[in-house]
């Protein structure tokens, strides 16, 4: 596999958030997921998870990939009805939603009326099976609470963000936000972070184009690199 330099933007891992816009609109191959669009892998894992947890019934997708446009729409129709202070708490602006790149996903109990910005997502029943069992699925929660001050949107018990194995997990075992999974692996540049079957590191992205071995699984960060991965048996 060869890298260049815009293959940073694009992957499972990309960081997206206040400091790092999204820069690949439209090259994700999507997939339906209830109502919504979601990248093709995002997509069969969140079934998967819906299917594992036999919450299929119960939980519906809400929000799933917003173009530029929408996220656009939202942030400005949410400014005029909920004001400044509640818009910047759950509100992402356009070209900082990682509902942008299709990886990120909404979802809530089946309730009549549908909260579209806020989605009821209780921690239990159901709604805490899913949560529970989501990193094995390859998602995170992704704006916990208590790690405010890192991700800057308030806590979204209803957010998932599709980061894949055995990424997902990782993060979870060390409560990691994907902002902090980012800088973690910069350690991990000479030697990998071996866990169970899977050995991960960092590669920087430098000296283009860069040459990949056979057998590694490879996503940008968003930011300077690259996160490799590779299963080891
Ligand atoms: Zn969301």
């Amino acid at each position: 596999m060869i890298l260049t330099e815009n293959d940073i933007y694009h992957g499972d891992l990309i960081l997206v958030n206040k400091d790092h816009m999204y820069r690949r609109e439209g090259e994700t191959p999507f997939e339906r997921a209830g109502n919504e669009l979601l990248s093709q892998r995002a997509a069969s894992a969140l079934k998967a998870l819906l299917k594992a947890t036999d919450s299929e019934e119960d939980i519906i997708v809400v929000s799933g990939f917003r173009s530029y446009q929408e996220q656009r729409d939202l942030w400005e129709s949410s400014l005029s009805e909920n004001g400044r202070e509640f818009t910047e708490q759950y509100v992402a602006r356009p070209l900082h939603s990682e509902h942008q790149t299709g990886l990120a996903v909404d979802v809530g109990l089946n309730v009549e009326e549908i909260d579209f910005i806020r989605p009821y997502f209780p921690d239990e029943g159901k709604c805490r099976a899913f949560r529970l069992n989501a990193a094995k699925f390859g998602f995170i929660l992704r704006y916990p609470a208590e790690k405010e001050h890192i991700t800057h949107i308030s806590h979204e018990p209803w957010h998932f963000r599709y980061v894949g194995v055995p990424h997902a997990e990782i993060m979870e075992q060390n409560g990691f936000t994907l902002e902090e999974y980012t800088v973690f692996l910069k350690a991990y540049s000479n030697t990998p972070l071996i866990l169970g079957d899977f050995a991960v590191s960092y590669l920087k992205g430098e000296r283009f184009p860069l040459e990949i071995p056979d057998g590694f699984s490879v996503s940008g960060n968003n930011a300077d690199g690259f996160v490799l991965s590779r299963r080891t048996v």
